[in-house]
C-alpha cells in the first residue's frame, strides 16, 4: 500500500474513532481531501484509495484538476473567493464553502442563474477577531442567512469555520461548539441547514466530536506542503 493509501486509512480510522465516542455514524462526516499544491498523480492515488470529494483553494490551480479528472470525483471550493473569480468557480464546483458576504452571495446567484443551476454553498463564520481574516463575523450570519435564502439560484447548506491554530488541538473545541450553536440558532427560526464544516488535519477528531459533518484534511493525507 502506498503512503497516501495508508494515511487515507488512518484518517478513516480516527474519523470512526471520534464517530463512534460521541455516538454518531462515520457515514455522516465527508471526508474533503484538501489539495492545494499536491499535484495530479497523488490525486490520482487518494481516487483510488476509494476518495470521491476534493477540495481547493484557488481557482487557478484547481481548473486543470478539475479537467483531467473530469466529473469521477466531486470538487468543493474551500478557499476565499474573490468576486470577479465566481464565473469560473460557479457549476465547476458542487459546493462553495466559505461564502461571507450579502454581495458574494448575489454574484454567486446571478452566476449560477446563468447557468441555469442552484448552487450549494456554506456561509463562513468569523469566530475569532485576531486570528481569521475572512468570515462573517457572529452577529451577521443569521441576517445574511435570511437575505440570501431569498435568492433562488443558490442553496445554503450550511456553516463552515476556520478556527485560530493552536498547538493544543484541544483549545479549538469551544470554536467549534460554537460554530454548531449557530447552526441550531438558525434551524430554530426555520432554515434548513444541516452541514457543519469544521476540522482539519491537527484538529478534525474534535470538530467531529463536536458535530462536523464534513472534514476538511490536507496535510494529513498528502504530507506537508511545500
Ligand atoms: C489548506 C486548507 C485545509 C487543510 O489544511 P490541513 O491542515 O493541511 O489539513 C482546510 N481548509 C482550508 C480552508 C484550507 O485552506
Amino acid at each position: 500500500m502506498g503512503l497516501i493509501a495508508e494515511n487515507i486509512d488512518d484518517v478513516l480510522r480516527k474519523i470512526e474513532n471520534a464517530a463512534r465516542k460521541s455516538g454518531r455514524d462515520a457515514k455522516d462526516i465527508k471526508l474533503i481531501a484538501v489539495t492545494k499544491t499536491v499535484d495530479i498523480n497523488r490525486i490520482k492515488e487518494a481516487v483510488e484509495a476509494g476518495l470521491r470529494i476534493f477540495g481547493e483553494n484557488r481557482v487557478q490551480e484547481a481548473l486543470p484538476k478539475l479537467k483531467e479528472l473530469g466529473r469521477i470525483v466531486s470538487w468543493h471550493f474551500i478557499g476565499h473567493l474573490q468576486t470577479n473569480k465566481v464565473k469560473d468557480v460557479a457549476g465547476n464546483f458542487d459546493l462553495i464553502h466559505a461564502v461571507d458576504s450579502l454581495r458574494l452571495s448575489e454574484e454567486i446567484d446571478r452566476q449560477a442563474k446563468k447557468r441555469d443551476i442552484v448552487q450549494e454553498i456554506l456561509i463562513e463564520v468569523k469566530l475569532s477577531e485576531e486570528e481569521s481574516k475572512f468570515g462573517m463575523p457572529e452577529k451577521g450570519v443569521l441576517p445574511l442567512i435570511e437575505r440570501a435564502s431569498e435568492f433562488e439560484n443558490i442553496k445554503i447548506l450550511g456553516l463552515m469555520t476556520i478556527p485560530p491554530f493552536f498547538n493544543d488541538a484541544e483549545k479549538t473545541r469551544p470554536y467549534f461548539k460554537r460554530l454548531r450553536e449557530i447552526r441550531n440558532e438558525a434551524v430554530k427560526k426555520g432554515f434548513n441547514l444541516s452541514e457543519l464544516s469544521m476540522g482539519m488535519s491537527h484538529d478534525f477528531e474534535i470538530a467531529i466530536e463536536e458535530g462536523a459533518t464534513m472534514v476538511r484534511i490536507g496535510t494529513a493525507i498528502f504530507g506537508e506542503r511545500k
